[in-house]
């Protein structure tokens, strides 16, 4: 694409990095801001700025959070007994929505992925079989989609943590086979938590 300055090409170049955003949209969004107070821009980049500068990971839980402890895992009202594991901080924000669930989270930070080189060594589970050896954890939900990813993933840690006399669930699946945890709708979601099943009997649907 032709530009006719350097300075709007750069930013074009820029914004089209981020997913699904191609030139053209980049190229809008860079007019656009052109078009606003200067402050807009100011506010967007400080934003971003302070976002990847400053966010952090609840030590416990590993939820994107503010502060050193997530607010979920400092809420003395929740249910620290009850983990349910999942695969990314959106899984979190959607679980949450449904209001239902009251006990503590452990993010993964993906899935064990051969294909994509993401082995367990890059996910958090060293540190969620720890929470589980302490000893005050009673139940895990795996609560990953089901996808063949999400089922090796549970097995996974499943295999380190069955030892340890604690019940592990799954989510119901009310959830499609493949469906993404964030796109299902709350109700669905919130009744799959509740309506949870033993873990190794979600093993013999696979
Ligand atoms: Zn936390």
């Amino acid at each position: 694409m032709e530009m006719s300055s350097k300075l709007l090409e750069k930013a074009v170049a820029e914004i089209s990095l981020l997913p699904g955003i191609g030139k053209r949209t980049a190229l809008r969004l860079a007019l656009h801001l052109l078009k606003q107070p200067l402050e807009q821009t100011q506010h967007l980049s400080n934003a971003l700025l302070r976002l990847r500068e400053d966010i952090r990971f609840c030590t416990i839980c590993h939820n994107i959070s503010d502060t050193e402890v997530c607010e979920i895992c400092s809420n003395a009202l929740r249910d620290a007994s009850v983990i349910c594991v999942v695969e990314d901080v959106r899984d979190v924000m959607a679980i949450e929505n449904t209001g239902l669930f009251k006990g503590l989270y452990h993010v993964l930070g993906g899935k064990i992925s051969p294909i994509d080189g993401v082995g367990p060594s890059q996910l958090t589970i060293v540190p969620l079989v720890e929470r589980v050896k302490q000893g005050n954890v009673k139940e895990l939900i795996f609560a990953l989609s089901s996808t063949m990813e999400g089922d090796t993933t549970n097995f996974y840690i499943y295999k380190q943590i069955k030892d340890y006399n604690i019940v592990t669930s799954a989510i119901a699946r009310g959830i499609g086979v493949g469906d993404e945890l964030e796109f299902a709708d709350e109700v669905t979601l919130g009744r799959s938590i509740m309506h949870r099943v033993p873990f190794e009997t979600s093993l013999r649907d696979i």
